[in-house]
C-alpha cells in the first residue's frame, strides 16, 4: 500500500485514513464548551500537510485517469439517457491525453501540474465538459501556487468551483457536475481531513443526489421533466474523480 499523503491518523487517535467512523470528529467536539480550543488541542481539527513528491503526483495523476477511463461505458449509458451519449468518450479523449502526459506533469508542482492538466482538459475534452474541468482543474492550480496543507487546497477548491459556476452561468441544485463539487467541498470545509477518508461514499451519494433532479443546465435541460430519475453524467464523473482522490491520499492506491 501506497503511503499515505494526509498524515492524520497518529494525531486524530485513528487506526488509518479509511477506518474513522463517521461522526468521531463530532463527538471529540462536543465535549465541552470551548469547541475551537479543544479540536486545536486534540489535534482532530488541525490541517495535515500533504507532502505531495513527484511519486506522490504520478500515482494520483495515473489513478484519476485510469479510473475515468476504465468508466468510459458507465458515463457513455448515464449521457445516453439524458444528453447525447459523448460524455464517455469525451472524458476518455480527455485523461488519455492526462495520461500520456502523466509523467512531465508529476515533474512539475502540484500547482503547476493542476493548471497544465486544465488546459489539457480544455483542449482535449470537447462538450460542455471540457470547459469546466479545465476550468476546475486550471483554477486550482492558480490558486493553489503557495498551498500546503489540506486547508489551503480546501480554499483553492472552493475558489475553483466558483470560477467553474461562472464559466458554466451554473449554480447547485441545477442536476450538473456541480452537485457533487458543491456539497463535496461544504462537507470538506466542515470535517477537513476527516473527511478524506469518506470522499468516495459523499461524492457518490451527493451524485446519486442528482437523479430526483429536474435538469436546469446543459442538453439535459431540454428533457425537462424526463431528466427526472437518471443520475447526472458529470456528476457520476465527477464522483468518481474526487473518490479516486480519496483513496490516494489515504494511500489505498
Ligand atoms: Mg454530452
Amino acid at each position: 500500500m501506497a503511503r499515505a499523503l494526509i498524515p492524520l491518523a497518529k494525531e486524530a487517535g485513528l487506526p488509518s485514513c479509511w477506518a474513522q467512523e463517521e461522526g468521531a470528529q463530532e463527538e471529540g467536539a462536543l465535549d465541552d464548551g470551548a469547541l475551537d480550543d479543544g479540536a486545536q488541542e486534540n489535534g482532530a481539527e488541525a490541517s495535515p500537510g500533504i507532502g505531495m513528491e513527484r511519486e506522490d503526483r504520478l500515482a494520483l495523476i495515473v489513478a484519476v485517469a485510469r479510473a475515468v477511463i476504465a468508466h468510459e461505458g458507465e458515463l457513455t449509458r448515464l449521457d445516453q439517457a439524458i444528453g447525447d451519449g459523448d460524455h464517455g468518450v469525451n472524458m476518455r479523449r480527455g485523461f488519455e491525453a492526462v495520461l500520456h502526459e502523466a509523467d512531465a506533469l508529476a515533474e512539475l508542482g502540484t500547482a503547476a501540474a493542476l493548471e497544465a492538466i486544465g488546459y489539457l482538459l480544455v483542449n482535449r475534452i470537447g462538450g460542455a465538459a471540457g470547459p469546466l474541468y479545465g476550468t476546475l482543474a486550471l483554477s486550482m492550480g492558480r490558486h493553489g501556487g503557495n498551498a500546503q496543507t489540506l486547508d489551503d487546497w480546501i480554499l483553492a477548491f472552493g475558489q475553483a468551483i466558483e470560477d467553474v459556476k461562472r464559466r458554466g452561468k451554473s449554480e447547485g441544485g441545477q442536476k450538473t457536475l456541480l452537485d457533487v463539487f458543491v456539497p463535496v467541498h461544504a462537507v470538506l470545509v466542515e470535517k477537513g481531513a476527516g473527511a478524506v477518508a469518506q470522499l468516495a461514499r459523499i461524492a457518490e451519494d451527493a451524485a446519486e443526489a442528482t437523479r430526483p433532479m429536474r435538469a436546469l443546465r446543459g442538453r439535459a435541460a431540454f428533457l425537462g421533466d424526463r431528466s427526472v430519475g437518471h443520475v447526472d453524467p458529470g456528476a457520476r464523473s465527477a464522483s468518481l474523480i474526487l473518490g479516486v482522490i480519496g483513496r490516494v491520499l489515504c494511500g489505498e492506491n
